[in-house]
């Protein structure tokens, strides 16, 4: 069991919990004097699997619980969903000091963390992720919102948690394709600032990372924390380097219409963004190689033969964020070691990934 701190500004410190048991969160709540309303917001294939426990903690404590169980999915992320959970907030007459907890993926505290930001101006918000993602993504960093027809996450807030609250456990049950979108996350986290992190996955085999999972999570939240603490609001562009394998990896993944899921949009964002690293002189032959090689043995996508190149440009030329047809990169130089805001023009980019794909071929 470990705790880690998280030091934001105006005495907006929280803490992580990783290694403990679901059964204890309820006496973490007591511990934290929170008040006695506690309403549980989960998707139906977590709240099927880890509810009870849950729900058994906190009414040991004496909590009153609130259960709001929707359908899983990106879907889910609606101001009508946001509306039925603060519906349910007042009229089971929530006040400041009780809680809304969220037990799910990204998708969960995403939604949840939006209501608990605006219900009477932000009340307790406790995370309980379940997916390998969620651990080392959403979980930290204070974002929250909901989609709009528009595009995704339209509607939001900068919302830190009260306390976020990992159990290992929960990753016995998550699908395959789940865990590899988390695997993806933490080899990106390997490439922009651990080395350690990612040799384990060159060089353990594939069937033993269960045994290092706690060490990865670990790590990989250290450094999203250490990136958060010293740009919260995401004003001060430090964030940026955690958009390694983004820039190209969101383009794949919303041209392509969800074929493939974020960590594999990723997991091709980062081969192509380190092909263009290495075209463009920051790095050397071999570190792509490198990249691609880890990316194959963890059965993440490697190639961009299922890609189609145009959809990606013909979706970047349409881009808000695309300004005067220039694209921002963050670029590897080294395993651990990379350099953000590198502008390059979107014309270079697409001969580049062109000639990757003509290499890949050989
Ligand atoms: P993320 O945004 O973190 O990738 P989602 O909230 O979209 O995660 O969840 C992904 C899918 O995995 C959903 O279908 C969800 O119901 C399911 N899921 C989440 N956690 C678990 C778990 N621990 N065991 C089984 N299924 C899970
Ligand atoms: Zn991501």
């Amino acid at each position: 069991m470990k705790k880690i701190r998280v030091n934001l500004k105006e005495e907006n410190i929280y803490f992580i919990y990783l290694g403990y048991s679901l059964k204890d969160v309820g006496r973490l709540l007591t511990e934290k004097k929170y008040g006695r309303k506690v309403l549980i917001l989960s998707d139906t294939n977590v709240f099927s699997i880890y509810g009870e426990v849950i729900k058994d903690s906190l009414t040991k404590e004496e909590k009153k619980v609130i259960d709001v169980v929707i359908r899983p999915g990106e879907r889910a992320k609606t101001l009508h969903n946001a509306y039925n959970i603060l519906k349910n907030c007042a009229e089971n007459e929530m006040g400041r000091d009780d809680t809304i907890l969220t037990l799910g993926g990204g998708v969960i505290s995403d939604l949840g963390g939006f209501v608990a930001s605006i219900y009477m101006r932000g009340i307790n918000f406790v995370v309980v992720p379940t997916t390998l993602l969620a651990y080392v993504d959403a979980s930290i960093g204070g974002k929250t919102g909901v989609n709009l027809p528009f595009g995704k996450n339209l509607v939001g807030s900068f919302y830190q948690p009260s306390f976020v609250y990992m159990d290992y456990n929960t990753l016995s049950t998550l699908p395959k394709r789940e865990v590899k979108q988390g695997i993806a996350e933490i080899i990106k986290y390997g490439i922009i600032k651990s080395k350690k992190i990612f040799d384990i996955f060159r060089d353990k085999p594939v069937d033993e990372m269960k045994k290092y999972l706690p060490f990865l999570i670990e790590e990989s939240i250290k450094i999203k924390k250490d990136v958060v603490e010293k740009d919260e609001k995401e004003k001060k562009g430090l964030r940026e380097i955690l958009n390694f394998g983004h820039t190209l990896g969101h383009a794949i993944e919303i041209s392509h219409l969800s074929k493939f899921s974020h960590g594999e949009s990723i997991s091709l964002g980062m081969v192509g963004e380190t092909y263009i690293s290495w075209k463009l002189g920051f790095c050397r032959e071999d570190v792509y190689y490198a990249v691609k090689e880890v990316l194959q043995k963890h059965r993440l996508p490697f190639n961009f033969s299922s890609v189609v190149i145009d959809k990606i440009f013909n979706y970047l030329r349409y881009d808000k964020k695309v300004r005067q047809g220039n694209l921002r990169f963050v670029l590897v130089e080294d395993i651990g070691k990379v350099k953000t805001g590198i502008v390059v023009k979107i014309e270079d980019v697409s001969k580049i990934l062109k000639e990757m794909v003509k290499d890949e071929k050989y």
